[in-house]
């Protein structure tokens, strides 16, 4: 026996009985977005090791340990996307899009993390994004709250809740780090191994620890908020007014940090709890410095990222999943007469009605074997061709679900036939 060959582990096949979500739910974001004016970007999926590096930072989980990266064949090493954020600046400075512009950007499809698989963690998963380029003030980052806020009223999900809090500047965090530094370091023993790892190359990422123990640590701990410039607590307030009176709802979390280092001021997740550990369907927030870091002048900017895998899951544990939508017409034939018509009337009701999704029965087989074929489909209507109805242009169509009904029309007639058992609605079902 040969060895089968299968999909690396944490690296999913998304199978066609998925695929009707899948294209809905881009489809639906897609809609979303556009309504405000985002356009879509699409980038590379290998990118050079050295940017990610650079933008999400050297002492970050990403970074450290869970990156794809490996050696071209002339030497350069590269790192399969871990996000989404790097390339779009990346991009942006390299074509020259971002100085002295607003640019409001979007982008979905693969990214790759070397993590522990488990459910709501892969190693290949899907993220859909947008960046807004160009604009300083809190105006913009409420602008991307009300986004995401209004794809969950779209799609209907309940119970996902946003939780904000600001990093402030980047003096002002400096000054902080020093101080929750000071704070852990007197209280290393009672903290879990990462953290203590972690409280001497990346202080503010202990805050974001899931161990009990150092959560109980950090109730005490001195607050990121209190420590804010003047200029981002404005910001800040600023972003929350803005919220109030467009009606969202949020929880000011204070050890709210983010996984990456390139953050500024604003940062946002929207949390539920019913998908267990892996609670978190979109984060994001503001990245004022991230521009000039990769090279590029100086730029405000704020974004989001959301897994699509996580919001599927969610959807599906509330019910609001489309159900498959296979093709409503099945054409069946006996001869090869009726063979070579059968195609021309699929063609021709592809041709008025391209909504409807024509199936036409490929290869040999008695109408019987067929007639199963067409009930599994899952399509509402038969229709029939013999030797009887290619001799006189006639069709015989015939009713798949509810009660038993069959006729035979003149193919002249058959459109407004089909339409009487299949009628389409606005949104073209
Ligand atoms: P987490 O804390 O869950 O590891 P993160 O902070 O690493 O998330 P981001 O880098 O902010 O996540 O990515 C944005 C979103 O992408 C997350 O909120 C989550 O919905 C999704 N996501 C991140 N990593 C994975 C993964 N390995 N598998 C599936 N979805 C993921
Ligand atoms: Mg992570």
């Amino acid at each position: 026996m040969v060895d089968r060959i299968q999909s690396i582990r944490g690296m999913h096949d998304i199978l066609p009985e998925a695929g009707a979500a899948w294209s809905w739910l881009e489809t639906t974001i897609r809609r979303v977005v556009e309504g405000y004016g985002y356009q879509q970007i699409r980038l590379p999926i290998v990118e050079k090791t050295e940017l990610f590096a650079r933008s999400i930072g050297e002492v970050t989980d990403i970074v450290e340990k869970e990156m794809y990266t490996f050696g071209d064949r002339n030497g350069d090493s590269l790192t399969l996307r871990p996000e989404g954020t790097a390339g779009c600046v990346r991009s942006g400075i390299e074509h020259g899009f971002l100085h002295n512009q607003m640019v409001r950007l979007w982008y979905t499809g693969p990214m790759f993390r070397h993590e522990r698989p488990q459910k709501g963690r892969y190693r290949q998963f899907h993220q859909m994004g947008a960046e807004a380029f160009g604009m300083e003030g809190p105006d913009v980052d409420a602008e991307l709250i009300l986004m995401t806020s209004r794809l969950w009223r779209v799609l209907g999900l309940q119970g996902v809740r946003l939780e904000l809090n600001s990093l402030g500047s980047a003096e002002a965090r400096a000054a902080y780090r020093d101080e929750l530094q000071d704070f852990l370091r007197s209280r290393r023993d009672e903290l879990d191994e990462d953290s203590r790892r972690r409280l001497e190359s990346n202080p503010l990422r202990v805050l974001d620890s899931k161990d009990p123990g150092t959560r109980e640590v950090l109730r005490e701990a001195p607050q990121l908020l209190e420590a804010l410039d003047d200029a981002s607590r404005e910001h800040f307030e600023g972003l929350c007014e803005l919220l109030s009176s467009a009606g969202i709802e949020y929880v000011i979390n204070p050890r709210l940090v983010r996984g990456l280092d390139y953050y500024s001021r604003t940062v946002f997740e929207w949390v539920t709890d019913e998908l267990g550990a892996q609670g978190t369907v979109c984060a994001g927030g503001r990245y004022d410095a991230l521009v000039s870091q990769l090279g590029g002048r100086e730029t405000p900017a704020c974004g989001f990222a959301m897994g699509i895998e996580r919001l599927l899951t969610l959807l599906e544990a509330q019910s609001l999943l489309p159900t498959l939508a296979g093709p409503r017409v099945y054409v069946l034939s006996q001869g090869a007469a009726a063979r070579r018509e059968a195609l021309h009337i699929a063609e021709a009701v592809r041709e008025a009605r391209p909504e409807l999704g024509v199936q036409v029965h490929c290869g040999e087989g008695g109408l019987k074997a067929q007639m199963k074929r067409a009930d599994r489909s899952g399509a509402e209507v038969a229709l029939i061709l013999g030797e009887q109805e290619v001799a006189e242009g006639m069709v015989t169509v015939r009713a798949l679900r509810g009660e038993a009904q069959q006729t035979m029309v003149a193919q002249t007639a058959l459109l407004a036939e089909l339409l009487r058992h299949c009628p389409i609605d606005q949104e073209g079902h």
